[in-house]
C-alpha cells in the first residue's frame, strides 16, 4: 500500500515554494506537486533551481508540473516554455513530472530519451473541469497504449457523488499505479478512499485557501481527521448521507471514536443532493460494490423519510418507533440485509432525564412545550407522548403543528400564543438562534421562569441565546450537543456492537 498523500505546491515565487515545500514535509506530506505554472516570470533556469532547492531541502518526492492553461494551468505560459521546464525537471532529478496526455505526442521525441536515462517517472494526465467521465477505462487503456511506464491521472468533475463511482471502480479495478480523482464537493470520496482502493495518490491542500482543485481537502483533515495513516484495503466505510453535510460534527465523532477505540473504520462525509432517486441510486451503488465494505450510514435532511422508504422497498426491517416517527437517521447495510432506525429519540430523552435526574416514567403527564414540527420535533414528540406527557406544539406554519399534534394526539398552537406558555419542559426544534443567527430565540427572556427546564436541540452553537436567557431566569438548562453525542453514541454502538467511550470531544 502506497498512495501518496501529496501536497500541491502552488507559490508564485521560488522562495515562497520553497517554504510552502518545507511545510508540507512537516506536515506529514509523502510527496509535492510542484505547480510550476504558478510561478510567476517562469523560466527554464528557475525551474532547475527550485526543483534543486526542493530536492535539497525536502526528502520527499517531488512531483513536477507546469500545465497547459487548456486543462487548468495559470499564467498562460506557452508550450514551448513549458516543456523546456520539464525537461530542467528532469535533469535535475525531479522524481516524477506531469504532462497532459493531450501534449504528450507533440512532447514524447524530446522527453523520452531522457527519461530513459533518469529515475524521472513519467504521469500522463486529462483534466475534465465540467463532467464525470462514464468510461475513464477507456482513457486508462488510451494513456496504458501510447506509453505502457506511464501512470495515467484521471481528473474528472463529479456533478454528483453518484458520479464518482465509475472512478472507485477503476482503481478497484487495477494493481497498477494509477491516479483517479473527481473535484467538486461531491468528489470528495474520491479523495478520501484512495488509500483504501490503493490509488498512486491523493491530493491535499496545505491549508484551504492553498487548494488547487475543487473539493480538497487539507493535510490536517486527511491525516486527523479522516486518518490517512490507518486507511487500509480493510477499512470498513460508515458515513453520513445528507445536503448539506459539509459542516456536520458527526464525521469528527464517530472517527474520533472509531480512533480511541482503534477500530479500522472510517467514517465519511457523503454529500447526496437530490431526492429519493438520487438517494436510492447512491445506496444501491454502495451495496452493489461489497468491495467498498460500507456498513453503516448516518442519515441526515433531506434523506431521513427516504432512508425508511428504501430500507421498507428492500424488504428490510424498520425499528418499530422509528417507523411510527417517519423518519430513519441511522442505517445499517449488511450484505442482504437493511435495517433503520432513529437515535434522535433516544439522544434527546436520555439528556431530559440525565439532566432532570428523572427517570422515562416522570415524563407521564408532564406539561411540555415544543417549539416547531419537523423531523427533530417530530422524534421528540413520539418519544415523550408514547411516555405519556402532554405536549403541545407550536409553529410557524400552523398546519404543520396541526398535523404533528393530530398524529400524536397532543395540542397545538401558532407561534405567538406562547407568550401564555405554561410548562415545566420546553423544547425547542428550531433552527431559530442556530449559526449564523446567533442573536435570535423562539422565546423571549420574559417568558422563562425558574421552574422551567430549557431544551435547545440547536447545537451550534452549543450555548443558544435562548440558553442564556433560561440560565438568567435561573432555569435548569439542556445543551443540544448532549443530545447530538447521545444519538452519536447510540448509532456507534449500532455500527460496532460496543459501547463508545465515556468521555467524547469532537
Ligand atoms: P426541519 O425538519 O427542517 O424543521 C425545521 C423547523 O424549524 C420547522 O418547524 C420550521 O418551521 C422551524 N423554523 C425554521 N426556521 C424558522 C424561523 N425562522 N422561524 C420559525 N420557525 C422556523 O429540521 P429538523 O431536522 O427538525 O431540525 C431542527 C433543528 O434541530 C435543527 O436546526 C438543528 O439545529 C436541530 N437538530 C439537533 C440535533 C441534535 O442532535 N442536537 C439533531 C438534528 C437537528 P416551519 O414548519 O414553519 O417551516
Amino acid at each position: 500500500m502506497n498512495c501518496k498523500l501529496t501536497v500541491p505546491i502552488s507559490a508564485q515565487t521560488p522562495s515562497e515554494a520553497v517554504i510552502q515545500a518545507q511545510k508540507a514535509s512537516k506536515a506529514g506530506a509523502d510527496a509535492i506537486e510542484l505547480r510550476a505554472d504558478f510561478l510567476k516570470g517562469l523560466t527554464p533556469q528557475i525551474a532547475a533551481d527550485l526543483v534543486k532547492n526542493i530536492k535539497n531541502s525536502t526528502n520527499i518526492p517531488l512531483i513536477f508540473t507546469c500545465r497547459d492553461s487548456a486543462e487548468g494551468g495559470q499564467n498562460n505560459y506557452p508550450s514551448n516554455l513549458r516543456l523546456q521546464s520539464i525537461i530542467a525537471a528532469i535533469e535535475n532529478n525531479a522524481d516524477f513530472i506531469d504532462i497532459e496526455f493531450a501534449n504528450f505526442n507533440s512532447a514524447r521525441d524530446k522527453i523520452l530519451p531522457l527519461l530513459e536515462n533518469s529515475k524521472t517517472r513519467l504521469i500522463l494526465s486529462t483534466h475534465d473541469f465540467e463532467k464525470s467521465i462514464s468510461d475513464p477505462g477507456k482513457i486508462y487503456n488510451d494513456i496504458k497504449a501510447a506509453h505502457p511506464d506511464a501512470i495515467p491521472k484521471i481528473v474528472c468533475t463529479a456533478n454528483h457523488i453518484n458520479d464518482c463511482f465509475p472512478a472507485l471502480d477503476l482503481l478497484h479495478s487495477t494493481n497498477d499505479d494509477l491516479i483517479v480523482l473527481c473535484m467538486s464537493p461531491a468528489g470528495i470520496i474520491s479523495r478520501l478512499l484512495a488509500k483504501k482502493l490503493n490509488a498512486f495518490l491523493t491530493f491535499a491542500s496545505l491549508e484551504d485557501a492553498a487548494a488547487t482543485a475543487s473539493g480538497q481537502v487539507t493535510i490536517e483533515q486527511m491525516k486527523n481527521l479522516y486518518r490517512f495513516d490507518k486507511i487500509d484495503e480493510k477499512t470498513a466505510l460508515y458515513g453520513i448521507v445528507g445536503s448539506p453535510v459539509a459542516h456536520s460534527k458527526s464525521p469528527n465523532l464517530h472517527n474520533s471514536l472509531f480512533d480511541k477505540t482503534k477500530l479500522n473504520k472510517l467514517y465519511l462525509p457523503l454529500l447526496v443532493d437530490g431526492g429519493s432517486d438520487e438517494f436510492n441510486t447512491f445506496i444501491d451503488n454502495i451495496r452493489k460494490r461489497p468491495w467498498l465494505n460500507f456498513h453503516g450510514l448516518s442519515v441526515t435532511i433531506p434523506h431521513k423519510q427516504n432512508a425508511i422508504n428504501y430500507t421498507t422497498q428492500q424488504g428490510g426491517s424498520v425499528e418499530s418507533l422509528c417507523d411510527k416517527i417517519g423518519a430513519a437517521n441511522t442505517l445499517l447495510l449488511e450484505p442482504d440485509s437493511i435495517k433503520a432506525y432513529n437515535t434522535d429519540l433516544d439522544g434527546a430523552l436520555d439528556s431530559i432525564t440525565t439532566a432532570m435526574n428523572i427517570t422515562r416514567e416522570s415524563f407521564k403527564d408532564m406539561s411540555v412545550t415544543i417549539i416547531g414540527a419537523g423531523g427533530v420535533a417530530r422524534a421528540i414528540v413520539a418519544g415523550l407522548t408514547d411516555c405519556g406527557a402532554n405536549v403541545k406544539i407550536y409553529n410557524r406554519t400552523l398546519s404543520k403543528a396541526k398535523t404533528l399534534a393530530e398524529e400524536f394526539g397532543c395540542d397545538f398552537a401558532p407561534l405567538d400564543e406562547l407568550k401564555n406558555i405554561n410548562a415545566s419542559l420546553v423544547i425547542n426544534c428550531t433552527s431559530i438562534g442556530m449559526h449564523p443567527d446567533f442573536n435570535a430565540s423562539p422565546l423571549p427572556a420574559n417568558l422563562i421562569t425558574q421552574e422551567m427546564t430549557v431544551f435547545d436541540t440547536v447545537y451550534n452553537p452549543p450555548r443558544t441565546l435562548l440558553l442564556t436567557f433560561a440560565e438568567h431566569a435561573g432555569a435548569k438548562t439542556i445543551e443540544g450537543t448532549q443530545m447530538f453525542i447521545n444519538q452519536a453514541k447510540a448509532q456507534f454502538k449500532l455500527f460496532t456492537n460496543i459501547d463508545a467511550p465515556g468521555d467524547i470531544t469532537f
